[in-house]
């Protein structure tokens, strides 16, 4: 498959020869979280033995060092996303927390009473409670665009939705529960002919595609480390910068400011205007490390390898008997997610965790998407490039006898 070769590429994932109940590790719970290369484990090693310090350049010889390995992953994160200066990239804890800064400082600057904020059915929660609590607060309504039932964003009920009330469209480019990969190009066209600011959630989009924010024209974009090969706890806004530049200060503290005094304060431009206090500066380098490894796979053959195992993998789990796959659009990223006749999905997690599996079983943080298909929970197996045709028929096969088991239960 492709340009990547998955066995030289499993060699830079230590974890990945750890065994798990007596078994070699499957780790099929990449929308959760995904592993992390050698270069990106030494990378934050290499920080706390060599460059340890806090960021202010002109103090010493380890600030100037932390401060440009601290520069230079912001330098990597504009890179990939693709985006006209490192100004527009700050650095937040996560996602979660990247939204709830633009719902902290864009919507209580620009979205007041009687103002329409629109999400999908899709959106984790993250993407969506936010949005509640700055509703709830301001006076603003919530709207939501139903999904069909393949689980693919239904344009026309969008563009029905957009309004001159509509302030913000806030969606996901790919669905961390059912893996439905958004035409996140043409709700942003929509938005900007309707006047409306957007918002992408990229948490599940990163690590599997080409991003490219300008290309879009995406008012801001957030995405975790975790979930692209770097470590937790960091993650990454990008806001263009004319925007970023009239919004307040969320958090208020060392860092952001220009200027002191009890009467007034003057705050710094961005991104330092966002990034209040210390920072995680160890992981936004070991971030920086996780980004220049994926830009050196190649998303296109990313993209291209994942693709392929997918079709395999929906080929094998929609073959057997009793298995309901949930999410069925043509355009489709790294998610297989299900439910099997006869069993509890917790069930069927256990059974994989016994072959050294490892998926999710629940509701994966975005239940009204799995309310919309009638389940409470599901079997999530999420890819990455680590993954190989042989995890995938151990996968398909470990479900397949669960299957047989329970058919052979009921005829009998
Ligand atoms: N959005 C989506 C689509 C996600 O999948 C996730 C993580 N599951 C988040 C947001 C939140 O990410 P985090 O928990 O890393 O802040």
């Amino acid at each position: 498959t492709g340009g990547l070769d998955v066995q030289a590429v499993r060699r830079d994932f230590p974890i990945l020869a750890e065994r798990v109940n007596g078994k070699p590790l499957v780790w099929f719970d990449n929308a959760a979280t995904t592993q992390k290369p050698r270069v990106v484990i030494d990378r934050v090693s290499y920080f706390y033995e060599h460059e340890n310090s806090n960021i202010h350049r002109a103090a010493h010889e380890l600030a100037a060092r932390a401060t440009d390995a601290y520069e230079g992953a912001r330098n990597s994160a504009t890179r990939l996303l693709g985006a006209r200066s490192s100004s527009e990239i700050i650095f937040v804890r996560g996602a979660t927390e990247g939204i709830n800064l633009i719902a902290n400082t864009f919507g209580r600057k620009y979205i007041g009473a009687g103002d329409e904020i629109i999400v999908s059915n899709l959106e984790h929660h993250a993407n969506i409670v936010p949005w509640q609590l700055l509703a709830k607060e301001v006076g603003a309504k919530l709207r939501v665009i139903p999904v069909d039932d393949s689980g693919q964003i239904l344009l026309e009920e969008y563009a029905k939705l957009l309004n001159p009330r509509t302030r913000l469209v806030s969606v996901t480019q790919v669905s961390n529960a059912l893996g439905t990969v958004t035409p996140v190009q043409e709700i942003i066209a929509l938005a900007h002919a309707a006047g409306a600011r957007v918002l992408i959630d990229g948490a599940q989009s990163v690590s599997h595609m080409r991003v490219n924010v300008q290309a879009l024209d995406a008012d801001f974009f957030v995405f975790s480390g975790h979930k692209v090969f770097g470590p937790t706890g960091i993650g990454v806004v990008y806001g263009k910068k004319d925007l970023l530049d009239t919004l307040p200060p969320w958090q208020g503290g060392g860092n952001m400011i220009a200027d002191v005094t009890f009467e007034h304060t003057q705050f710094q431009p961005a991104p330092a205007r966002f990034e209040a206090g210390t920072g995680n500066i160890a992981d936004a380098v070991g971030l920086g490390a996780a980004l220049d490894y994926v830009e050196r796979i190649g998303l296109e053959n990313i993209y291209r390898y994942e693709h392929d195992l997918l079709v395999y993998a929906t080929r094998g789990l929609t073959s057997i008997p009793g298995l309901r796959l949930i999410g069925t659009a043509a355009h489709k990223a790294s998610v297989l997610s299900f439910v099997l006749d006869g069993y509890r999905t917790e069930e069927v997690g256990a059974a994989l965790n016994r072959e050294g599996i490892a998926v999710r079983s629940g509701h994966h943080c975005a239940q009204p998407i799995l309310r919309r298909f009638g389940v409470e929970a599901t079997v999530r197996p999420s890819l990455a490039f680590y993954n190989t045709v042989g995890e995938v028929d151990l996968l398909v096969d470990t479900v397949r006898r669960l299957a047989h088991a329970k058919g052979g239960g009921r005829r009998g």
